[in-house]
C-alpha cells in the first residue's frame, strides 16, 4: 500500500477456497468470480485455492488456471487433511487486506462479496454471512445442525452463531489473530467465534451445490460435532463429577439404611434383582465416564505431538500486482 491509507488505496481481497475433488465446480466458480466488479469499492479480488489431496483432475485444472489468470494461485497439500486444515493453510498463506474463506460449489454466493467488502469499508472487522434459510439442505441435516448449535452453545463458550458457516470476510488483523492460535485440531467455526472482533452481518439464501457431490456424510458430521464440542468445552468432563455425587449420595443413605436394618432386624437373602441392576447401571455409567475422559485424553495426546496442521507439496501464490 506504500504508506497510503487503506481507505484510499485499492485493497486486495483474498478468497480462500479449499477444494477436494472439485473438477466440475472449479470452472463454474471461476466464471462467477470473474463477473464480480469491486472497482467502486476500491478493491480487487484474488483467489487462493487449496487442493486438499484431490484424486481427480482438480490439481491440473488449478495449474492451468494459475498459468492463465493473474488473479489465481493455489496451494497443493500432500494429502487430504480435511476442510478445516485446508482452510487453515489458505488463511496462513493469504496476503489480502481482507480474507474470505468460501466453498467452491457456489453455496456461498459470490454476489455477496461486494456487500461484505462494503461493510468492511464501513469499519467492520468481521462480516458474517448468515443463511436466512437452509431449504437446500435435507430436513435431517437442518434438524441435526440446529440440535448441534443448541447443545454446543449450552455447553461451550464462546457461543457460535446459528446458521453461520465459514463464509465470512475477515480483516487482516483478524487473520493474524487466527494465525496465533496454536492448536493443531482446528474447529474453525469455534476459533472464529473465539477471537471476537467487531462483527457485522449480511444475509443470504443458501442454494444447492452447482455440481459434484457433498463431501460430508452423516458420520463425518457427527465426528465434526464432537470435535467442536470437545475443542471448546470441558463441561462433558464435569458432568461426571455431578453425576458421581448424584449416585454416591443416595447410595450412602441407602447403605446406612441397609446396615441398620441388618443389625436391627437381620438380613433377608432376596435382593438379587436390585443387586444386578445396580451393578449394571454403575458399570455402564463408569464406562461412559471413561469414554468421555478418553476423548479428552486422546485430544491432549494429539495436541502434545505438535505435528503441523497440514503439509504443503507445492505453492503458487497469485502474482503480486501493484495496485
Ligand atoms: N472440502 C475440502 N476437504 C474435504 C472436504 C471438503 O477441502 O475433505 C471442500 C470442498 O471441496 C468444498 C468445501 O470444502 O469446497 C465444502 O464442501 P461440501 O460442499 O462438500 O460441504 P457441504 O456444503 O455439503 O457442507
Ligand atoms: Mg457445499
Amino acid at each position: 500500500m506504500d504508506g497510503m491509507p487503506l481507505s484510499q488505496a485499492t485493497a486486495l481481497i483474498t478468497l480462500v477456497v479449499p477444494v477436494f475433488n472439485e473438477e466440475d465446480t472449479i470452472p463454474i466458480f471461476i466464471d462467477a468470480v470473474r463477473q464480480l466488479r469491486l472497482d467502486h469499492l476500491r478493491a480487487r479480488l484474488e483467489v487462493l485455492f487449496v487442493n486438499d489431496g484431490s484424486t481427480d483432475a482438480t490439481l491440473s485444472i488449478l495449474r492451468g488456471l494459475q498459468a492463465r489468470e493473474d488473479f489465481v494461485g493455489y496451494i497443493d497439500l500432500s494429502r487430504n487433511f480435511g476442510k478445516e486444515a485446508a482452510m487453515t493453510a489458505g488463511l496462513e498463506h493469504a496476503r489480502g487486506d481482507a480474507v474470505i474463506p468460501m466453498d467452491v460449489d457456489l453455496q456461498d454466493p459470490p454476489e455477496l462479496i461486494a456487500d461484505m467488502v462494503a461493510r468492511w469499508r464501513d469499519g467492520a472487522e468481521v462480516v458474517l454471512a448468515r443463511r436466512t434459510n437452509r431449504d437446500s439442505d435435507t430436513a435431517i441435516k437442518r434438524t441435526t445442525a440446529s440440535w448441534f448449535y443448541k447443545v454446543h452453545n449450552l455447553l461451550a463458550s464462546p457461543k457460535i452463531p446459528d446458521n453461520v458457516g465459514d463464509y465470512r470476510l475477515m480483516d487482516r488483523k483478524v487473520v493474524e489473530a487466527l494465525k496465533q492460535l496454536p492448536e493443531s485440531r482446528r474447529f474453525m467455526k469455534g476459533l472464529f467465534a473465539w477471537i471476537g472482533f467487531q462483527t457485522a452481518e449480511v444475509s443470504y439464501t443458501r442454494s444447492e451445490r452447482v455440481a459434484g457431490q457433498t463431501k460430508f456424510n452423516g458420520w463425518k458430521l457427527w465426528n465434526f460435532a464432537l470435535e467442536g464440542l470437545t475443542s471448546f468445552s470441558t463441561t462433558p468432563l464435569r458432568i461426571w463429577t455431578y453425576l458421581g455425587f448424584f449416585v454416591a449420595i443416595p447410595s450412602l443413605v441407602y447403605a446406612i439404611f441397609i446396615v441398620m436394618r441388618s443389625l436391627l432386624i437381620g438380613s433377608d437373602v432376596p435382593g438379587y434383582a436390585s443387586l444386578i441392576v445396580a451393578i449394571c447401571f454403575l458399570g455402564g455409567l463408569q464406562l461412559i465416564g471413561i469414554g468421555v475422559l478418553g476423548e479428552y485424553l486422546g485430544r491432549t495426546y494429539l495436541e502434545a505431538k505438535g505435528r503441523p496442521v497440514y503439509i504443503v507439496r507445492e505453492c503458487e501464490l497469485p502474482p503480486t500486482r501493484q495496485a
